[in-house]
């Protein structure tokens, strides 16, 4: 019933779709069986990014060095969707293993945002602009753009599916950290990683979401049915007095929290516009907005790339070449006698610039000389951030809260239900590498999504509405040009439902 009409329907159409954007990096054969299979999802359309384990498919992180890598399993969450009837369509281009903004560190190549072809704008003599899918997850939203899946499975550990969404025009989940399994999932940053789910519509992501959220016993990070069960309970209840899904569009009740330090003054004046006029239709439908900080949330981006970095030096020094990752063939026998040659050459030709700068950078903040002065205070700065989400979230962090206090914190006046901000600092930006930038440049595309990454909340991004009459002319006035921006809709550790249901309700 909600199968998706966009999408098309042979092998054939797809490849000749996919070739304008480069979203996939691998095609499923069609599949006879998971099309006709009963269940949740029979029949969906699922592409899943490339650093997702596929035992019918290779793996390669866009990376050279796991270039042939076909993993002899499927992650737990292919398996939950292969159980569910899922069509899985193919492989999606991403930064390699994760680490980027703009889904330009690829071994196959670039994304490319699809839409000057969506919106029928490609026509102009100058060919197609081209600009970034972002990233890392860019290949995942660029093909549910393109209508080249119903969905998309993506990973975020800093903002890997929001910016894209952002950035491509469609809906992006990253889920509670813990949720969904990591199992068969190549780890970036593992105290950061979360698989999540992109699509053209928040019931479709949800959907999908749905049959993925499970505990499982292969990842020892995955929280426990008790711990789910009790924070689903919270955000069930606050749902239910809010009656969002009554039909008649009301938010009467609904506290949204507006976050102070989510409007740095990187952000572009259209998208601050834009935002303004979501906030607007908001309050006319009779939700509150309260003004809240988050004090520590400006520290976040620095301490991200601390702790990403760190984790992802220590997951890297698995690709030595022997047991993991590409080997360079040799005939020297003195290069061979020399164990670090051997993992020299392989780690150099295989892995990117931007791999490379993380592993110097990870390796570095874990050293001896810069540990207390790097590391720690990163892990205290990320410490502040989740205190401050907790502050203003009205329904309790069941991870940390006591009995007592989790009975007693509700209902607080100052607090909120859930939080609102633009999902990125401007629309998607061009393509061709402006050789004027710094590496530092694309890090600030993830100012505003890594809080919640840190925190381990659950963040949606879905398109800001563009179409008013009324937004079309201010924004207008300052500079917008047209292309998606999206909003991210912030929750509690566990109110998933309400972090969708009220992102439907902004859409
Ligand atoms: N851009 C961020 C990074 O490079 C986030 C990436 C991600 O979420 N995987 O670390």
């Amino acid at each position: 019933s909600s199968r998706c009409t966009r999408c098309y329907s042979t092998r054939q159409a797809l490849i000749e779709q996919n070739a304008k954007i480069n979203a996939f990096v691998h095609i499923s054969p069609e599949s006879a069986a998971s099309a006709s299979k009963a269940g949740a999802l029979q029949g969906l359309k699922v592409a899943v990014k490339d650093n997702i384990a596929t035992k019918d498919s290779p793996t390669t992180c866009s990376s050279a060095i796991l270039k042939d890598f076909v993993s002899p399993f499927d992650a737990t969450v292919v398996k939950q969707l292969r159980r569910d009837g899922a069509d899985i369509v193919g492989k999606t281009n991403c930064d390699e293993f994760g680490m980027g903004s703009l889904n330009v560190y690829s071994v196959h190549g670039p994304t490319l945002n699809p839409f000057p072809y969506t919106s029928g704008a490609s026509t102009g003599a100058g060919g197609v602009e081209e600009r970034s899918a972002g990233g890392s997850s860019g290949g995942s939203a660029a093909a549910v753009a393109m209508g080249l899946c119903d969905a998309a499975l993506g990973t975020d550990t800093g903002g890997s599916i929001r910016l894209p969404a952002s950035y491509c025009g469609v809906v992006g989940f990253k889920p509670s950290y813990g949720l969904v399994s990591r199992w068969g999932v190549v780890s970036y940053a593992d105290s950061l990683d979360c698989v999540g789910v992109l699509g053209a519509d928040v019931p479709v992501v949800s959907r999908v979401f749905d049959r993925i959220s499970a505990f499982d016993t292969k990842d020892p990070t995955s929280a426990e049915p008790e711990l789910r069960e009790a924070a689903s309970t919270h955000a069930r209840r606050r749902l239910e007095s809010l009656a969002l899904d009554s039909g008649r569009g009301k938010l009467d009740g609904l506290r949204i929290g507006i976050p102070q330090e989510f409007f740095p003054s990187e952000l572009s004046p259209a998208v601050l516009d834009l935002f303004r006029g979501v906030l607007q239709s908001l309050q006319a439908r009779g939700a509150t907005l309260v003004p809240v900080s988050l004090p520590s949330s400006s520290y976040a981006l620095s301490a991200y790339y601390v702790l990403a970095s760190a984790e992802a030096s220590s997951n890297m020094a698995r690709y030595d070449g022997i047991q993991y990752g590409k080997r360079i063939p040799t005939n020297s026998l003195a290069d061979l006698r020399n164990v670090a040659s051997v993992y020299a050459q392989g780690r150099s030709a295989g892995f990117g610039p931007e791999v490379q700068r993380r592993i110097l950078l990870g390796t570095y903040a874990l050293t001896s000389d810069a540990f207390d002065n790097y590391f720690l205070q990163a892990q205290r700065v990320r410490q502040l951030v989740k205190d401050d989400f907790d502050a203003v979230f009205s329904i309790p962090n069941v991870r940390t809260a006591l009995e007592e206090s989790v009975e007693g914190s509700e209902g607080d006046s100052g607090k909120v239900d859930v939080l609102l901000h633009p999902s990125a600092i401007g629309s998607a930006p061009p393509l061709s590498p402006d050789s004027s930038k710094s590496p530092l440049d694309s890090y600030v595309q993830d100012l505003l999504t890594v809080p919640a990454s840190l925190a381990g909340v659950p963040a949606l991004s879905v398109p800001c509405p563009t179409t008013s009459t009324l937004l079309t002319r201010e924004a207008g006035e300052q500079g917008y040009d047209g292309w998606p921006v999206g909003v991210s809709v912030i929750g509690q550790w566990g109110s998933d439902e309400l972090v969708l249901a009220v992102g439907q309700a902004v859409a």
